[in-house]
């Protein structure tokens, strides 16, 4: 799988109304015991995501912008094999497209 990186005009991870849905920027939301650690939320800047010393958030893959906030993010190692599994959506202050990465350490 690896690395895979997608540019969207809407948000995949959260729900198009990402902006009143979520009632802070960034927080832990798990649907259900079984699921992944999911931080949602209005969007925060990189640095200070959870998650930042984990994975590497890149710009907007669209315009390259800086100017950019992680509205989803979950980072996961696997128990048996060490593997590193990463997803997480950025949406974009300049051009506001939605920018979505999903990493696996296998392959
Ligand atoms: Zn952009």
């Amino acid at each position: 799988m690896g690395y895979e990186c997608y540019i969207t005009d809407s948000p995949v991870f959260v729900p198009e109304n990402f902006r009143e849905a979520f009632d802070t920027p960034c927080d832990i939301r798990r649907a259900d015991p079984m699921d992944f650690e999911w931080y949602k939320g209005s969007g925060v800047p990189r640095d200070r995501h959870p998650l930042g010393g984990s994975i590497k958030f890149r710009a907007c893959a669209a315009c390259e912008s800086e100017n950019v906030l992680v509205i989803a993010a979950q980072w996961n190692v696997h128990r048996m094999n060490g593997d590193e599994y990463y997803d997480y959506e950025l949406v974009c202050d300049d051009c506001g497209k939605f920018t979505r990465v999903s990493f696996a350490d296998n392959d």
